[in-house]
């Protein structure tokens, strides 16, 4: 600035920014994370601007900057935007954003220890130990002493007398650097052209976006890739987003594929010290590449060039909790803001991105068919008029001959029902009445998992009762209808011998715990999964660690 009064805006529920007094000599420049007085207690803020003077007012002074990265200007711009546009705090928004704060310090260091080769005193029948079964080398004085059987003290003590050299090392490694020129796949003449348009629309500075529009099998990623790999070229970050639910291990490896290294993940089920590592390399712009779910929109990138948005119609890129938005839109709004380009793929795009398309605000790159590339699956309707399932069941004879052929060959099945629970219907047989949800005309559902009564639409959840509530007709109460635990229940009577599965958002409400589930049913450990449709969007919300600052 420098200025005599700076605007601090704090990571909490606020309205904006509060003025305070610029201590004298301290400089300070939009982005700069200070701590200054609020209520009783100093807390973390970011300067968001200049303040305003206004004479004869008294304002509290800023105590102390933080010795770090400034937050990139872009990003106070961004907050300022997401806020405005979703009706939310710039402070909730702010907090979004400042995922880690322990990446606001350096990397914690450890102590390496590796044999010096040297003869380090005597050597003990421990010190050998260490030398035999303590590698492989450099490690902590803790790994060495647990592999070879002996304490730690002894590592310390074999350092101190030379026979180990002792390093310090930071424990948050970097993230390997992408190499834009490793040769992918031989893209086809489609490919080759679509990949033309999105490396020319990154090759020119300003705010592009495009919509890649190419029917499954059209060999969308790699096209996408080659604008990644003309942005790395120009040395800026990438950005890809993904649904939550595509960040597999097989998909990572295709990123490894092409660039050589695994990309920086982000999503909400990453532990603190990968979230601190991950953040602090992406301030610092050492992170090239990032692929993550929605939220990783809101790392602090200083020089992102690009933002590829995969299945951007995909619903789980809207956050419904806290902090409102839709990140494939708030994707736009971001490369607006910092003059880079955006590239919106998917096979089946949303309304608004093809209405945006056709009307020329975007580039909309079309994606021919690859012929021979792929077959497309073939697609029975089961009328159950003809072949009802048997009395009580819902899993009807031809779909039961199936899954049986190929389970048979080996391969696996999945059964999508759009119903969670056990039952959308509990009905009394005594007097007729059905279970609703308190002052609504809502049914609960029978959720047998967890022994309870619940309604989707209000959250109400009671334990399953005994009797019944009008007529207290004692085991009166039946389940009417299909849900997953009801289908999977039913599966297993079918095909008993078959590991069968429940993923819907009760049983696998995290996504750590949904991204466990996919990587099993990849890995061929699961033989039926039945799948309830509110998997993909009913993620939990990502930004609120509960730590204060
Ligand atoms: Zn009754």
């Amino acid at each position: 600035m420098p200025a005599q009064n700076a605007q601090v805006l704090f990571p909490v529920n606020v309205e904006g920014a509060f003025d305070y007094e610029v201590p004298h000599g301290l400089e300070l420049v939009p982005g700069d994370f200070v701590f200054a007085p609020i209520g009783q207690q100093f807390k973390l803020g970011v300067v968001w601007g200049t303040g305003t003077a206004e004479p004869g007012r008294t304002l509290k002074s800023i105590a102390e900057k933080k010795h770090c990265q400034p937050l990139p200007e872009v990003m106070l711009k961004f907050v300022d935007w997401t806020a405005k546009y979703n009706c939310a705090s710039p402070g909730m928004t702010l907090r979004m954003v400042l995922s880690s704060y322990k990446a606001l310090d350096p990397s914690p260091i450890v102590t390496h220890f590796s044999p010096s080769g040297q003869e380090g005193g005597r050597i003990t029948p421990a010190r050998q130990l260490v030398l035999d079964k303590g590698g492989p080398f450099p490690a902590r004085a803790s790994e060495i002493a647990q592999r070879a059987g002996v304490s730690a003290g002894v590592v310390r003590g074999f350092s101190d007398a030379g026979g180990l050299i002792a390093e310090s090392l930071p424990v948050d490694q970097p993230f390997g650097i992408p190499n834009p020129n490793l040769e992918g796949l031989t893209l086809s003449q489609g490919q080759s052209e679509a990949a033309e348009q999105l490396v020319a629309s990154v090759a020119k500075p300003g705010f592009t976006v495009s919509l890649l529009d190419g029917v499954t099998g059209s060999g969308k990623t790699e096209v996408y890739f080659e604008a990644a790999a003309e942005a790395l070229r120009q040395g800026g970050q990438v950005l890809i987003l993904v649904p939550e639910i595509a960040l597999t291990q097989a998909g990572m490896k295709r990123f490894k594929a092409r660039f050589g290294v695994e990309p920086a993940p982000w999503h909400s089920g990453l532990g603190e010290a990968e979230r601190r590592r991950v953040w602090r390399e992406v301030i610092t712009g050492r992170a090239k590449l990032v692929v993550g779910a929605r939220s990783a929109l809101y790392l602090p990138y200083p020089n992102l060039k690009l933002i590829v948005v995969d299945e951007e119609h995909d619903t789980s890129y809207k956050q419904e909790e806290g902090v409102i938005y839709n990140a494939r839109d708030m994707a736009v709004v971001r490369s607006m803001l910092a003059k880079q380009s955006v590239v919106l793929a998917s096979a089946t795009p949303s309304l608004e991105s093809l209405v945006n398309a056709r009307e020329g605000r975007y580039q909309h790159v079309v994606l021919p068919e690859r012929p021979g590339s792929i077959t497309l699956p073939e697609i029975d309707l089961i009328d159950l008029k003809d072949t009802p399932p048997a009395k009580g069941d819902f899993i009807s004879a031809p779909l039961i001959e199936a899954a049986e052929a190929v389970l048979s060959r080996g391969e696996q099945a999945m059964f999508y029902l759009n119903r969670r629970g056990y039952a959308p219907l509990i009905i009394c047989r005594a007097c007729g009445e059905k279970l609703k949800s308190p002052d609504t005309d809502s049914w609960l559902v029978e959720h047998r998992v967890t022994g309870r009564a619940v309604c989707h639409h209000t959250g109400f959840s009671m334990r399953m009762p005994k009797e019944c509530p009008a007529c207290h007709a004692e085991d009166s109460l039946t389940s009417v209808g299909p849900g997953v635990e009801r289908v999977a229940e039913e599966a297993a009577r079918h095909f008993p011998d078959a590991i069968i599965e429940v993923l819907s958002s009760d049983t696998s409400g995290n996504p750590n715990a949904i991204r466990e589930r996919m990587a099993r049913m990849e890995q061929g450990e699961i033989d039926i999964l039945v799948v309830s449709k509110d998997v993909g969007w009913h993620v939990p919300r990502e930004d609120d660690d509960g730590r204060d600052p």
